[in-house]
């Protein structure tokens, strides 16, 4: 699988705008392409999308990890240009009325053969959790939920190998240990805490990253 960070408060890829915010593209072979989150704002949304060469058209779903306007705010813009979606948004969020097709998740579900949500976790946020054959990977927005909630509810689909998104003030580091790769990015607050204690297994996010596991 990839996963390319199209909007982040930090830059990796020179030429690409910083903002606070999140947004990334999930392409898992065999599967349709899912936007991850659609950042705070839609012009920076999608003029990083144009950089990174990904077209909105080739888009399939979006899932939409909790209702912030940082993880909210560039799905409007992106729907002028392709309404052609199926949106999986957490329960707790309004229905987007100008999608073809609108999932609301409360308990976990299975969207593809490999793909899962944990379903809306504290009444507030859910994350995409992908099966790889190293093991699952789980994108998080900002964590709302805590990131032991979030582990635990992912490991209901198998063994985590990777945790990669917004963390907030995530700091029981200890439940990281068992992990193989963490790119906490966003939101995070203790990011260089996080790679003192893990080297080996931190990765720098920012936009304009891309992952491949
Ligand atoms: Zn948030
Ligand atoms: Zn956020």
């Amino acid at each position: 699988m990839k996963i390319t960070i199209i909007y982040d408060n930090e830059v990796y890829k020179k030429g690409l705008k910083s903002d606070w915010g999140f947004s990334s593209l999930i392409e898992v072979e065999n599967t349709p392409r899912i936007l991850f989150d659609t950042g705070t704002n839609g012009s920076i949304l999608l003029s990083n999308m144009k950089k990174l060469d990904i077209d909105p058209n080739s888009i399939d779903e979006v899932f939409i990890s909790h209702s912030h306007l940082d993880h909210t705010g560039g799905l409007s813009d992106f729907l002028k240009i392709n309404r052609d979606v199926k949106i999986y948004v957490p329960i707790s969020f309004p229905k987007p009325s100008m999608a073809k097709e609108v999932i609301s998740v409360s308990a976990p579900i299975q969207i593809h053969e490999n793909i899962f949500s944990t379903g809306e976790l504290k009444g507030i946020e859910q994350s995409m959790v992908v099966k790889t054959e190293k093991g699952l990977v789980v994108i998080a927005g900002c964590s709302h939920p805590g990131v032991g909630n979030i582990l635990k509810a992912a490991s209901q689909f198998g063994k985590v190998y990777a945790l990669i998104g917004g963390l907030h003030g995530f700091r029981e580091f200890d439940l990281l240990k068992d992990l193989d790769l963490v790119c906490a990015t966003h939101c995070t607050q203790f990011k260089s805490e996080i790679k003192r204690l893990y080297p080996q297994k931190y990765i720098e996010g920012g936009a304009g990253k891309v992952i491949q596991i």
